[in-house]
């Protein structure tokens, strides 16, 4: 598989440390609100990536935090930790928070048919191997004491900028809207425990070596990631927001720590923005998979909006974009369900589609074209409906849009449609055309429209 390396600024061979095993992390959530649809992007994106590894042969451990702590309000080490900010806006102590929105997160991610990681784990729960990890780079001259906070020294390293190839100057000017911190020696060293807050009534402490208080949000990842994965990482990731300074710094604390390189590919997915640019939690109202559920749409309609554009791509978000990701799918489905389930599969046939699939997949996720090698299949005169049908099945362990599966029928009004469906086609028999045709008119009426294949008649539920 070739993938673009973030690291390196072009597309890599891929290769891991371990001949056929994939060690996988991706940054979590941070759980002080709903995750918007841009998150949800982000996620679909790392989901192509963990099912086209297994698809293509991989064992891939995969792990994600919860970040239910330390990620302040401003992304470098100012302002309110989100999570205390949260727990004032809606009166609720901080653990109850993050149980909510992490519930509600994971709700959003499964209607899109996300795979869970299998290992997740909130920043809370690993208070420990933080504390760990910073005694020692306290030890090793990478992190000092100053005002009661613990940092990390950029100036110990040679290539803290490798992510980004910035120079410092450049980033320094980029913080300058930022808070300056009088304790920090360079003001680009970041904090990775801290014990003073300005803001009063600070819930999240924990006892450390250095007093109470509370770990600042880069450790968590490098901490999970370690304890969880071990000492080599084959790829990490996140949205692009993440490259600085999240990972960046994440690199730095983790490598002085570790002695050795780290993690060898950084895997980012470009923003979900609308019209007015980029999707933020903290905009106000927030638009999440659940809500377009709730104004009609299908969830795996944003899948497929998703998968049809690159993750490496910026996304514009339209209802307009919405609306023709839904029908252009809800036709792809009608197809593929359309597809007679007699025959057998022709192997030749398959192989060779699956090695389009996976060419297209293995050039850097290109899922448009993947779905390219799906709409060529179904046209493909060639190939019988047998070997198409093993081959939707086998395409959507990676693609996730259920093409194959049938829509949920409420089981008394699916009762009475049929029955109808029974009566039209016995008048039809009878040559009473009139009649089938009033069956017919007053369904759709009622938004149900019948749709005649040679198999006989089905019927589809009609969204505004
Ligand atoms: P957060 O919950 O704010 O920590 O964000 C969760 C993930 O979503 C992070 O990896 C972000 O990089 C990513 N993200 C944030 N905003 C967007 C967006 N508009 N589009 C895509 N990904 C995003
Ligand atoms: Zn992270």
């Amino acid at each position: 598989m070739k993938i673009y390396n973030t690291l390196t600024k072009k597309i890599d061979d891929f290769v891991p440390n371990e001949e056929g095993k994939v060690k996988l992390y991706t940054c979590g959530p941070t759980v002080y609100h709903y995750a918007h649809i841009g998150n949800i992007r982000n996620y679909i994106g790392h989901d192509i990536l963990d099912k086209t590894l297994r698809y293509l042969g991989y064992a891939v451990t995969r792990a994600m935090n919860i970040t239910d702590v330390g990620h302040l309000t401003s992304d470098s080490d100012s302002g309110e930790d989100k999570m205390e900010v949260a727990r004032k806006r809606e009166h609720k102590s901080a653990m109850e928070i993050a149980k909510f929105y992490t519930e509600a997160f994971f709700v959003d991610f499964e209607k899109v048919n996300c795979k869970r990681p299998e290992i997740v784990s909130p920043a809370t729960e690993n208070i420990d191997e933080y504390i760990k990890i910073i005694t020692k780079l306290l030890e090793d001259g990478y992190a000092y004491a100053s005002g009661g906070n613990i940092y990390f020294d950029i100036s110990k390293l040679d290539n803290y900028y490798c992510l980004t190839n910035q120079d410092s100057n450049l980033v320094v000017g980029a913080r300058e809207s930022v808070d300056e911190d009088s304790n920090k020696r360079n003001q680009a060293d970041f904090a990775l425990w801290f014990t003073t807050s300005k803001f009063e009534n600070h819930e999240l402490l924990w006892d450390s070596p250095w007093g109470k208080g509370y770990p600042g949000w880069h450790i968590e990842c490098s901490g999970i990631s370690l304890k969880y994965l071990g000492e080599y990482l084959d790829i990490h990731g996140g949205g692009v927001d993440n490259i600085f300074p999240h990972h960046t710094n994440e690199i730095a604390q983790s490598e002085a720590y570790l002695g050795h390189k780290w993690c060898n590919y950084w895997f980012h997915n470009e923003h979900l923005i609308d019209e007015s640019g980029k999707m933020s939690k903290s905009k106000g109202d927030i638009l999440t998979v659940s809500v377009l559920e709730n104004q009609g749409y299908d969830p795996l309609a944003f899948r497929f909006m998703c998968l049809n554009s690159h993750y490496r791509k910026q996304l514009l978000f339209t209802y307009d974009n919405l609306d023709q990701a839904q029908s252009t799918l809800k036709k792809l489905k009608n197809k593929v369900l359309s597809l007679s389930k007699e025959g057998e599969k022709d192997s030749k046939l398959f192989d060779h589609y699956v090695s389009k699939f996976k060419e297209a997949l293995s050039n850097d996720l290109n899922t448009s074209n993947a779905l390219a090698v799906l709409y060529e299949l179904l046209k493909d005169s060639e190939v019988n409906d047998a070997t198409k049908r093993a081959l939707v099945e086998d395409f959507d362990r990676v693609l996730s849009l259920d093409l194959l599966k049938e829509e949920e029928k409420n089981s008394d009004l699916d009762a009475e449609i049929m029955s109808l469906i029974e009566e039209r086609k016995e008048a039809k028999k009878n040559k009473d055309f009139a009649k089938a045709d009033q069956i017919r008119d007053d369904l759709l009426v009622r938004g149900i429209r019948l749709i005649d294949t040679r198999e006989g008649t089905t019927y589809e539920m009609i969204k505004d």
